[in-house]
């Protein structure tokens, strides 16, 4: 079968993601419960009216709106563009995916700066696309917007990914940079998978150009994760193009019911997501006072903190072992630094509590 497999398939690296709480308690063998604070997830349950709605959902025997009707309606009020420009997806993810395979084929380019999201690269992958990696600036992760504008000039260029607030820097990109970026008439897909936690967005840019893609999801702000569900805000022709081309029920009925109480009660929602930001103040202050510790300023609901000079690789090996779980990455440049996302204050004590001990000067 390795003869019939397409050489890009087979050449792809299996996305390096994070695993569930249960299967993170059996591994580290406590009864207690992992401190899990790897995956930016909400640390908080979403509101009892979303528990209820899903708890109480009627229809699991019925097939989902493959138009996805309601929730369109619903994410058309909350990002103030008709629904003609929303599609829906199994998160986020599933959107980027969508985006790569409509765009980009064996032999196109995508691009990205780096460090950032490892989806970008995944799907281009799969899809048979060369992924371009323009880095972002070393001291405080900017975006090279010489190198990013020469790299969509190649003629194979075909789409620019990048996110605001970017995963794993916390920094946003400026409107002003996103304008540059349509100039080139390249497909510019900005990723607000953070935006409740920044408020920036350009999603008012939209329908004043064909060529920018603003993605949201319901897994960080909503605390939906689990359901799997994110939306992109798109020109009329990419929306209408994804909608012809995508699996029709790919957004569970749950996960669209779901989504669409969380935007009706995104009031209290919301007021979740004011107090992770002011517990990620709280915890940059503490972190940033552990020895030689540099923690990056942050506009989402993680902190990306340098250890320099120190085995970071094996610091994240410790927590491990005390049930504690961060992001390390191996990705070049991002070797002393962990991701850490904002948890519960619980959460937060038993962190600093383990580093203080495992960080010593
Ligand atoms: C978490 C994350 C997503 C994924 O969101 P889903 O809707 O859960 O697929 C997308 N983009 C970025 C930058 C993220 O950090």
């Amino acid at each position: 079968m390795r003869e019939l497999l397409l050489p890009h398939i087979a050449r792809v690296q299996a996305y390096a993601s994070v695993r569930p709480p249960d299967i993170l308690e059996e591994e580290s063998g406590r009864e207690r419960g992992a401190v899990k604070l790897d995956a930016n997830e909400n640390p908080y349950a979403p509101t009892a009216r979303v528990r209820e709605a899903i708890a109480a959902f009627p229809h699991l025997n019925i097939y989902p709106d493959p138009e996805q009707a309601h929730l369109r309606k619903a994410l058309a009020e909350y990002a103030g563009l008709g629904p003609e420009r929303i599609v829906a997806g199994a998160g986020s993810d599933e959107l980027i995916d969508l985006l790569v395979r409509i765009f980009v084929g064996v032999g196109d380019v995508a691009v990205t700066a780096t460090p950032t999201f490892g989806m970008y690269r995944f799907s281009t992958q799969v899809a048979g696309g060369r992924l371009v990696e323009v880095p972002r600036d070393p001291d405080d992760f900017s975006l090279d917007m010489h190198g990013l504008l020469q790299a969509l000039q190649g003629g194979a260029a075909k789409i620019v990914l990048l996110a605001s607030p970017n995963n794993p820097t916390g920094n946003t990109i400026s409107r002003r940079e996103v304008e540059a970026l349509l100039e080139t008439g390249r497909l510019v897909v900005v990723d607000e998978a953070y935006y409740e936690f920044s408020g920036e967005s350009v999603a008012s840019l939209v329908p004043h150009h064909d060529n920018l893609v603003v993605l949201r999801t319901f897994s960080k702000w909503a605390g939906l994760a689990g359901l799997r569900v994110g939306y992109g805000l798109f020109p009329q022709e990419v929306a209408a193009t994804l909608c012809a081309v995508k699996p029709p029920y790919s957004v569970s009925t749950l996960a669209q019911a779901a989504a669409i109480v969380a935007v009706e009660d995104r009031q209290a929602l919301l007021g979740t997501v004011r107090t992770l930001v002011h517990d990620r103040e709280g915890l940059g202050k503490a972190l940033a006072g552990l020895p030689g510790a540099r923690v990056y300023p942050s506009r989402a609901n993680f902190l990306l903190v340098r250890f320099p000079g120190r085995d970071v690789a094996a610091l994240n090996r410790r927590l491990r072992e005390r049930g504690i779980y961060v992001r390390y990455f191996t990705t070049p440049g991002l070797e002393d630094c962990l991701r850490i996302s904002v948890g519960q204050p619980e959460d937060h004590r038993r962190l600093l509590v383990a580093l203080r001990e495992e960080v010593k000067p």
